[in-house]
């Protein structure tokens, strides 16, 4: 057993009061390498900013629990290297099952997210209570996300064919029974980086597709439910069309990519919204570097030569996301 604090990481507590009062949205980037990890912890650096490491079931597949841990260690040694200790939340993203929410625990996760939203909506209130009585008696509290509404799109493991937007009539009983420490909700974002299709959008002058708006009027309607609690938005990346142009320009296809306008993300910044999950927008920016290197340079076959600008690319999107997208630029 492992608590969070003895790798110097902290949970979400404190961090979502503070992001609810100052009006600005923590970053919560998904990582599954050093490359991404490294980007991460030095874009929060420089901009000051708090960080949620976020690691899904797939990526505990793929990285390895123990490594991933060792890493959240390392992230918070690198920021003190780098000169300045920003708070560090190590979460597990999309946990489907009480079983691996403890698990991550005991490797110290210092937040965890228990998703039920799939579920019929008693046995998602007992499943996350359940988690969360758990987690919130560790010695060291250890805090819960809790999901109302179901998003669509694809997101390693999760996937939904449709959305429903979360009802706020709901949410207060949700709150109130579980103890839940944020929510996750549902008004239209959603995962991957085909976020709608092309019959859902307008396009523009130059044919790029626009997607339908958030729902802010769910959202206010969730606000004024439950005042001051921290919400979370899943599936928040803006597919830069820049990126995906790369992508196609060397030999990727990425077709019907849209997301959400970063205008509309920064507008639930500001408001109870405290988490915004930026996952897909890092995959393209990575992507987008990788296959320039492979395409400009046929001959180079050393890895630090591509994951070494696609990890420089990172951070520049990063350092954007937390300046001019989630407000926290400042804030650690
Ligand atoms: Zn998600």
């Amino acid at each position: 057993m492992t608590s969070y604090k003895e790798l110097g990481l902290v949970n979400t507590k404190d961090l979502f009061k503070k992001a609810i009062s100052g009006g600005y949205a923590l970053p919560a980037y998904n990582f599954n390498n050093m490359e991404q990890m490294q980007a991460i912890i030095q874009a929060c650096v420089e901009t000051k900013s708090p960080v949620i490491l976020q690691v899904s079931a797939g990526a505990r597949k793929y990285a390895n629990q123990n490594i991933l841990k060792n890493m959240a260690r390392g992230a918070v040694e690198y920021a003190h290297e780098l000169g300045y200790d920003i708070p560090i939340v190590l979460h597990l993203d999309h946990g489907d099952s009480f079983e691996i929410c403890k698990d991550c625990i005991e490797t110290g996760f210092s937040s965890v997210m228990i998703d039920g939203s799939h579920l019929p909506y008693d046995e998602n209130v007992a499943l996350t209570k359940k988690v969360c009585e758990h987690a919130h008696s560790q010695k060291d509290y250890v805090t819960v996300e809790g999901e109302l509404g179901v998003l669509a799109g694809v997101e390693d493991d999760v996937s939904a064919e449709h959305s429903h937007y979360t009802q706020p009539s709901e949410v207060i009983d949700f709150v109130n029974k579980t103890k839940v420490d944020s929510l996750a909700i549902s008004i239209g974002t959603s995962h991957g980086r085909a976020k709608f299709k092309p019959e859902q959008c307008t396009r523009d002058a130059n044919g790029i597709l626009i997607p339908p708006p958030l729902r802010f009027d769910i959202l206010e309607e969730i606000e004024k439910q439950i005042p001051g609690f921290p919400i979370v938005l899943h599936g928040s990346s803006s597919v830069p069309i820049e990126y995906v142009h790369i992508i196609e320009k060397f030999g990727g296809k990425l077709s019907d990519s849209v997301g959400i306008p970063e205008e509309q993300l920064r507008k639930a910044a500001k408001s109870a919204v405290c988490k915004i999950n930026i996952d897909s927008d890092g995959r393209l920016a990575m992507t987008a570097m990788i296959r320039k290197v492979f395409s400009e340079k046929p001959d180079e076959f050393d890895p630090r030569k591509y994951l070494g600008p696609a990890r420089d690319e990172l951070k520049k999107l990063y350092s954007h996301k937390n300046k001019n997208v989630l407000g926290s630029a400042g804030q650690a």
